[in-house]
């Protein structure tokens, strides 16, 4: 490539769609809403870049490649004791695949963080409505139609790039037509009874001893949409697992 910005084409990431990194989003960070960008303009040494990429897996396919990864014989020592060794591996990928297929292009990575930067406020959830990938769900965790809730932000990049814009994946809630609603019935610490969730109960009920969401949500598990891209029982209690470690390393609040 021989100039530093790709200009007019479209995001190249089939590579990484091959590896379950499925969601993928360039924004103009100009036309980004102000509560998205504004935290970038007191810190000049991100002016420089035009553009934002947003990443996100979707499925139980990026699973298996971090598995994969830590048993190969070539994987770097050390790969395993990171605190979010999941996270430090789907950045690994995106990192690779940005170096390979775009080698002029610079890049700075706002999410995941594992430096002093851990505390920029990177709106995700925000990012993932405008990109089309997230409606919100009783227990808080996204949804779309295509997805159902099994996808996540993998990574957020600021760019200095030329690439078109993705359009919004056309894909709308299905808790809208949802009847029944079998996700309320299910939770196990009574915490969508409202119908949307109580967020101190659901805190309160995982941190107990006797909680049966330590590992996972019940609330989601029942949820029939798109089952085929249900992540793995081990990647359901890795995820819960790292949030219940944050979740009982801080003291409750008073509302809880
Ligand atoms: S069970 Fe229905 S209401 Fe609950 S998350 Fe799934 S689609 Fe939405
Ligand atoms: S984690 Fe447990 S308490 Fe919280 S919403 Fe899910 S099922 Fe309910």
């Amino acid at each position: 490539m021989k100039s530093d910005k790709v200009i007019g084409e479209v995001f190249n990431g089939e590579a990484l769609a091959q590896k379950g990194l499925l969601l993928q989003a360039v924004f103009d960070i100009s036309q980004l809403p102000l509560t998205l960008s504004s935290f970038l303009q007191p810190r000049p040494h991100y002016s420089k870049y035009n553009q934002a990429l947003l990443i996100g897996n979707a499925g139980p396919q990026l699973w298996s490649e971090f598995k994969q990864f830590l048993s190969s014989e070539n994987t770097p020592k050390g790969s395993k004791d990171f605190p979010d060794p999941f996270d430090h591996f789907s950045a690994k990928l995106i990192e690779e695949h940005l170096e390979q297929t775009y080698p002029s292009l610079k890049y700075a990575r706002l999410f995941p963080v594992f430096n002093e930067e851990r505390n920029l406020p990177v709106g995700l959830q925000q990012l993932g409505m405008l990109a089309g990938w997230h409606h919100e769900s009783p227990f808080k965790v996204g949804i779309n139609s295509i997805y159902g809730s099994w996808f996540a932000y993998r990574g957020f990049y600021l760019i200095e790039g030329g690439f078109k814009p993705t359009a919004k994946l056309e894909a709308d809630s299905p808790c809208i037509n949802c009847e029944t609603k079998p996700c309320i019935q299910a939770c196990a610490g009574n915490a969508l009874e409202q119908g949307t969730l109580d967020l101190p109960s659901c805190l309160n009920y995982r941190r107990q001893d006797t909680s049966r969401c330590e590992l996972t949500c019940e609330a989601r598990l029942a949820c029939p949409v798109r089952l085929e891209y249900r992540y793995s029982q081990q990647q359901i209690n890795y995820h819960y697992g790292q949030s219940i470690k944050l979740l009982k390393a801080q003291p409750p609040t008073l509302d809880e």
